[in-house]
Parts: C-alpha cells; sequence; structure tokens
C-alpha cells in the first residue's frame, strides 16, 4: 500500500504539497552596516507589490527608505518590529525570517 499524504489525501506519490510549500515566498530580513555608523534594515524575497510594501513600511516605521533591485532598504534597524507590520501587511508569520 501507498502511503497517503495527511495533507490533500492522495498518494504520495501524486502529492505535490510539498512542491507547493516551496513555492510559498521567503522573505529574508537583516541589517547591513554601513559606512560612518549607519544601519540598513534590507528586506529580501517581495516579489510583488514591493513598491507598496516599501511605503507602508516607512510609514509605519517611520523611516526612510528605498527600493533597489528586488529588495527594499530602510534606514536604521527596524528588526524589531519589521515582523509585525509585515504581518498587518498579510504576510505570514512563517514566511519571514529574520537574522
Ligand atoms: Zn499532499
Amino acid at each position: 500500500m501507498e502511503e497517503i499524504c495527511s495533507k490533500c489525501g492522495l498518494p504520495k506519490s501524486l502529492c505535490v504539497c510539498k512542491a507547493i510549500e516551496k513555492e510559498v515566498q521567503k522573505i529574508r530580513v537583516f541589517l547591513e552596516k554601513r559606512r560612518f555608523g549607519k544601519q540598513a534594515t534590507i528586506i529580501e524575497g517581495i516579489s510583488e507589490g514591493g513598491k507598496e510594501v516599501a511605503s507602508r513600511l516607512k510609514q509605519k516605521l517611520a523611516c526612510g527608505g528605498t527600493i533597489k533591485e528586488g529588495h527594499i532598504e530602510l534606514q536604521g534597524d527596524h528588526r524589531a518590529k519589521i515582523k509585525d507590520v509585515l504581518i498587518k501587511l498579510g504576510y505570514s508569520e512563517e514566511q519571514i525570517e529574520i537574522s
């Protein structure tokens, strides 16, 4: 007997749950140290609506920021608060990785 996936109820050979999970966008947040003691919070992995997300983040965190090739940069260290803001914007906690 073939093993049945507990998520979708299909035999494991037909199940695509794992593949779907993999496609869930990961958002990576990390701090970058700049010259003259400045810091920037980098948010990677927001592929759609980056402009909108960036402006919301700037507003909620009251800071400056820019969008650069595929990532968002915010001035200062916002790692402590950014998860809550991203969750409010509709992202799930599991997809957000803060380092
Ligand atoms: Zn499945």
